[in-house]
This record gives structure tokens, sequence and C-alpha cells, in this order.
């Protein structure tokens, strides 16, 4: 029996992963788990499952839910997550936050030798280099559950990482992929929120509109897979069938196919290297006519040469990228900016703020703050 810490239970990752648990109940046991603001996820969790230790977002529904269910322990916040990464029990944390918040629980939860299965790539976009050395410190293992870092993972086994040429990750596109720049101007929230292939939460769906996911990623694969960013190449893949692939010296290319469901690489970060039965839609190879591959414009998607740039000279600079992104997002998502307006704010943060060589873990963190700060002091003063 693996035991299971989750925390973001209420987000998209969050129920799916609460889903592969209920289809192995004899190979997993959830022990915790944390919610956002859908409270009513800790009854539905609380009504199937046996569970001890839960967070919630604030003091009042942690005492309201105490009443509720006596024998179970609630905390709250960003202490109530470092709680539950500290747990004695729990040999895995699920990590499906969402932004930057989830890095401190993660560093948590390594030195309490968790295994790691990731699914909040910002944690490694801002701080890869204090998630690595913990991880080799302590002994623990990240699994990737994005699913293109999933496929690559995926494609990695068996093979010498010498023998690497470059990873290619796939990108669907997003919402606005057949949009010109100028089509682009005054896009609403509602067209950015409908993906074409995968339904995420919010912001990363907004993310993958403005190719900001794809310029993460690139950052989260350099930190998973230790390859320079010169072997991380991306290619739009409509279809997202191809769900990212790895090159070899030799010319094979190996791909992980699939139907674009979180479950198998949410699975597979639980289950490594074992594979079990998973009931998902099975890929009807027939019934696929072709598939397309288009290259990524940096012209048409500056957001995602900026994550290169940001990338290669690392240091503070991809916090600040992130932390920018993250409520310049929060901000088109109230309908404060437009759709273009996220990148221009992203792009001034990363030019205007100080610029880090070697930060300390304070400074990262101080570096997202100030970056959050400056994009909201922008818009007041725009
Ligand atoms: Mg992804």
């Amino acid at each position: 029996m693996k035991q299971v810490i989750l925390l973001g239970a209420s987000g998209s990752i969050g129920v799916q992963t609460i889903d592969v648990i209920e289809q192995h109940p004899d190979e997993f046991e959830l022990v915790a788990f944390s919610v956002g603001k859908r409270i009513q996820i800790v009854r539905d969790v609380l009504a199937k499952m046996d569970v001890k230790e839960v967070c919630v977002m604030n003091k009042e529904d942690a005492d309201a839910l105490s009443l509720e269910y006596p024998n179970v322990h609630f905390t709250y916040g960003d202490e109530g997550l470092i709680h539950l990464a500290s747990l004695d029990k729990g040999d895995i944390v699920v990590n499906a936050l969402l932004g930057f918040a989830g890095l401190i629980p993660t560093l948590t939860a390594i030195v309490h030798k968790k295994d790691i299965a990731l699914a909040n790539k910002e944690t490694l976009v801002a701080g890869g280099m204090f998630v690595k050395e913990a991880i080799s410190k302590h002994g623990v293992n990240l699994y990737p559950i994005d699913s293109e870092h999933s496929a690559i993972f995926q494609c990695l086994q068996g093979n010498p990482h010498k023998s690497i040429k470059r990873l290619i990750i796939t990108a669907s596109g997003g919402s606005f992929r057949d949009k010109t720049r100028a089509e682009l101007e005054g896009v609403s929230v509602k067209q950015a929120l409908s993906h074409p292939n995968w339904s995420m939460g919010a912001k990363i769906t907004i993310d993958s509109a403005s190719m900001m996911n794809k310029g993460l990623e690139v950052i989260e694969a350099h930190w998973l897979f230790d390859l320079p960013f010169s072997k991380i190449d991306t290619i739009m893949h409509r279809e997202s069938v191809i769900h990212s692939m790895v090159e070899y010296e030799d010319t094979a290319v190996m791909a992980q196919l699939g139907t674009p469901d979180m479950r198998l690489p949410i699975q597979y970060a639980l289950t490594y290297p074992s594979r079990l039965p998973l009931a998902s839609e099975p890929l009807d190879l027939l019934k696929l006519s072709t598939l397309h591959f288009e290259p990524l414009s940096f012209e048409r998607f500056p957001l995602l040469k900026l994550a290169y740039e940001v990338g290669e000279k690392g240091g503070n600079l991809p916090a600040i990228m992130n932390g920018a992104n993250e409520a310049a997002v929060a901000m088109f998502l109230e309908e404060k900016i437009s759709f273009l307006e996220i990148e221009e704010y992203v792009h001034k943060a990363v030019h205007d703020l100080e610029f880090i060589a070697h930060p300390t873990l304070e400074e990262v963190i101080a570096s997202d703050k100030k970056a959050r700060a400056y994009v909201i002091q922008c818009v007041k003063g725009a």
C-alpha cells in the first residue's frame, strides 16, 4: 500500500488524482489532503475515504469542519500545507497546488523523505535549483505529472541519458492558435478559457493561450531531465495525441501517444516503474487520420522566447517571470487588463527588476513577491 498525501485536491489534477486512487483501493491509501476554495470537496472525499488530516484555506472553515468531523484533524493556510508535507506517514506527495505557493511545501516534503509527484510546474521554474539540491541530499524521487514531461520520462526509460540528442515538447497551440497577433487585440476571458483539447484549470488554460505554459514547461524540463536549453525544442501539434518525444543520437525518436487524459501521467507517477490498468479512453489509431506538426514562432509567441532567455540566464529571473505572469493572469481573469497586456507586463517585470545571479531561497521568494507587486503597481499606474 502506498500512502499518498495530496496537496491541492480541489483543482483539476487533484480531482483526477482522487479518481486514480479510487480505481486502485488495494494499491493506494489517501492519508492527507488539502483543498483551496471549494470546501465541498472536503465532504465529498471524506464521504468515501477515511482520511484523518485535512488542510483548508482559512481558520473559519477549519473550525467549522472540526465540529462537523470531530475525528479529523483540520489545519489551514501555508502552515497547514507544511504540516501535511511533514507528517510521519505518507510515502509520496502529489503536489497539485497552484503556482509559486507549491515551492515551500515541496521542499518540506523532500526534507521529510517523501517522494514527489509534481504537477505544480511553477515550483521547478522558480526554485528548480533548490528542489534538485534537496532531492539529491535527501535521496528521494521526483516524478513528473505534467503530461509532456511524463511522456518524456516514459520515453527515457531504458535509454542512456548521454545519448539524448534533444527533447521535443509538443504544444496544442492553445485557444488562440489560429489567431494572428493583430486578432489577439480585445479577445475576451471567455474566448481564452476555451481550450481545444484539454479541460484544465483557468490559470493553465490562459498560460496555454499565451504560450507561457510551454515556456514554463521548457524550464521545467531543464530541471527535471538535467539538459541544457539548447537540447529542449518545442513543436506545435494540434491533435495532442503525441504528448512529447525524445530524439536520440542514433536518430531514433521515441514518442508517447494517448488520448488527452491527465489520469495516465498521474497514475504513472504513483506506480512507477509499474503500470496498472486505468479506466480511460484507449487511443483508437484507426480514427486518427493525420498528425500535424508546425513550428512555434517566437514572433507569434514572445513569451516562449522570453522563457528560453530567462531560463538560460537563470538566477532569480525565472521566479520574476513566473510571479509577474501569475499576477498578470489573475488580473486578466478579473478583466482588469487585456490578453496582450499579460505578456507586456511579464516582459516589463523581467526587464526592470533587479537580477540576482545566485539567489538564496529567501531572495527567490522575495523576487516572486516583488514581481507580483510590480505588475499590480504598473497596472494601477497605467
Ligand atoms: Mg503540460
